[in-house]
């Protein structure tokens, strides 16, 4: 065994207690609560910042409570590899979906500091704030602010959902912008390299294939119908013969079953990417009966995919089957506004170099899409950037998500050498 890699073991060992401990502080039964810019939100920064200090490492507050940590003696102007995630957490929810990958970047540069021979390395971490959307309605706040792609003037007055409190006023509370002399410069395509994440893996593929690390190749797009509606007529359940019916609710069914039949295509064709989803169904409750023919019914169409031609087709589709059902069923669709955004592709040098620090390891990966994580506002601000997916049991953004510290030490080793390896290319 080198000493990077058990240097790398022992601060595993330490932060898989930060962890712990930051789990036991922000605990919420069940699962914890972190809200963005919260006091729990703030006690996990507090207790990173500690850990950083503890360590030797340079420890930077930016203007919104984002931290960076870099090794003692890299001016925070270097341009450097960068990894991290975010400190907030969905409400009752787990404990490692952000945090593991704030841990892993801490355990990567404590081990390089304890490691006399990389001690001038252009590594950086960073903690952000508020990735989850339901605090603000909106998703990667923090890393937005810190990229500089959104400003303080455009989100500061987005309301908090439980406080009811803005966001000017929840940084004002926790005392940002601070004037300790530690802020540091905002971050951009000039002072990041590359951005390497790592996250927990949010669904069940790596734990049913038995296999601890994925590679994300994309952040899945999505397009979306948050407010669709089918116009039939409402009519008497016994007395009304089919072909006189305009029955919303079978146009709808049929609508979903339809785009069912595409995504089950997809499948057997190979494609495990696609996914599509009827969030919402409902008829009028002031006027639906059992008795009655329903005459309308308001839904959602969502449709994710990494590639942009699948979530086109998926468009086309819906349009031909809407004008099919319209005539045959004697209904009217309207779909209402889309909106979407665009498969957000990761950086194939970066994969690479996991999949071959991975090996090196002798540790099984896969590659496959992922959901949406702060490295998607890394490519917005033009940075090469990868999320590594570390397995995990029951899901997330829940309170019984479970990281196995066997594959979290797995995760942090591939991470580790990837972005040595990212530095010496
Ligand atoms: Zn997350």
């Amino acid at each position: 065994m080198t000493n990077a890699h058990s240097h790398l073991d022992s601060s595993i060992t330490e932060v898989w207690e930060l962890l712990g401990q930051i789990g036991q502080e922000t605990a919420d039964s069940p699962g914890i609560t972190r809200a963005a810019w919260s006091g729990n939100e703030e006690k996990a920064a507090e207790l990173a910042r500690a850990f950083g200090r503890r360590h030797g490492l340079q420890v930077l507050n930016d203007a919104f409570g984002n931290i960076q940590f870099l090794l003692p003696g890299v001016d925070p102007a270097t341009p450097c590899i960068t990894t991290g995630s975010h400190l907030d957490s969905v409400p009752h929810g787990g404990n490692y979906d952000g945090l593991a990958g704030v841990a892993a970047g801490l355990a990567v540069l404590a081990a390089a500091n304890a490691d006399s021979r990389s001690c001038a390395l252009p590594f950086r971490v960073v903690a952000m704030r508020c990735e989850e959307s339901p605090w603000f309605g909106t998703a990667y706040l923090g890393s937005r602010l810190m990229l500089g792609l959104s400003t303080l003037d455009e989100i500061g007055d987005l309301v908090r959902s439980d406080s009811r409190k803005s966001l000017r006023h929840h940084l004002q509370a926790l005392g940002y912008p601070r004037t300790d002399g530690a802020t540091a410069p905002l971050l951009n395509s000039g002072l990041v390299t590359s951005f390497l994440e790592l996250h927990i893996e949010q669904g069940p593929l790596l734990e049913a294939d038995g296999i601890p690390v994925g590679i994300a190749t994309a952040v899945r797009g999505n397009v979306r119908f948050p407010e669709a509606r089918c116009a039939g007529a409402y009519g008497h359940s016994a007395a009304l013969p089919r072909r006189f019916r305009q029955d919303a609710v079978l146009a709808v069914a049929e609508l979903a079953l339809g785009l069912d039949r595409h995504w089950q295509d997809r499948i057997a064709q190979g494609d495990e990417d696609f996914v599509f989803t009827v969030g919402k169904f409902s008829t009028d409750a002031a006027q639906h009966a059992m008795t009655k023919v329903a005459g309308e019914v308001r839904f959602s169409l969502n449709f994710g995919a990494a590639v942009k031609s699948s979530l086109d087709a998926a468009r086309t589709l819906l349009f031909d089957l809407v004008k099919g059902i319209e005539r045959d069923r004697g209904v009217t669709f309207e779909l209402g506004g889309e909106v979407g955004t665009a498969p957000t592709e990761m950086d194939a040098t970066l994969m690479a170099h996991i999949e071959e620090a991975a090996g090196a390891l002798g540790i099984a990966t896969r590659r496959m899409p992922t959901v949406g994580h702060d490295a998607a506002m890394f490519v917005r601000a033009g940075i090469p950037s990868a999320v590594i997916l570390v397995r995990n049991a029951n899901g997330s953004h829940n309170s019984e998500e479970a990281l196995d510290r066997e594959d979290f030490a797995r995760g942090v080793h591939v991470l580790g050498r990837a972005m040595h390896r990212a530095s010496a290319r």
